[in-house]
């Protein structure tokens, strides 16, 4: 059985944030948001990464309740965002 769990992350000047739950479903990490812009991060073995198909449509199902066009491009822009500061902070200690 993989090691998976989720949590809510989020930006504020640029410095990453993010709760301190191991969520077990990305439909509980989302309910952890509290605030707009943020997004829910995958850890599977010990390693971030992003929602995958799945997770990223109950994902949107969870935020939205369907899967609005300009909502999820803004997200997934976040995403982007996100993803590129988590590899920048996580590489040096690989
Ligand atoms: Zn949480």
């Amino acid at each position: 059985m993989k090691d998976l769990y989720y949590f809510a992350a989020w930006t504020d000047s640029g410095c990453l944030l993010g709760c301190d739950h191991h969520h077990q479903t990305v439909a509980s990490a989302a309910a952890c948001i509290s605030c707009g812009g943020a997004y829910v991060i995958a850890v599977e073995n010990g390693k971030y990464r992003a929602l995958n198909n799945v997770e990223e449509a109950e994902f949107q199902k969870a935020m939205y309740g369907t899967e609005p066009v300009q909502a999820e491009t803004a997200q997934r822009g976040l995403l982007i965002q996100v993803s590129a500061f988590i590899r920048i902070q996580v590489e040096p200690k690989a």
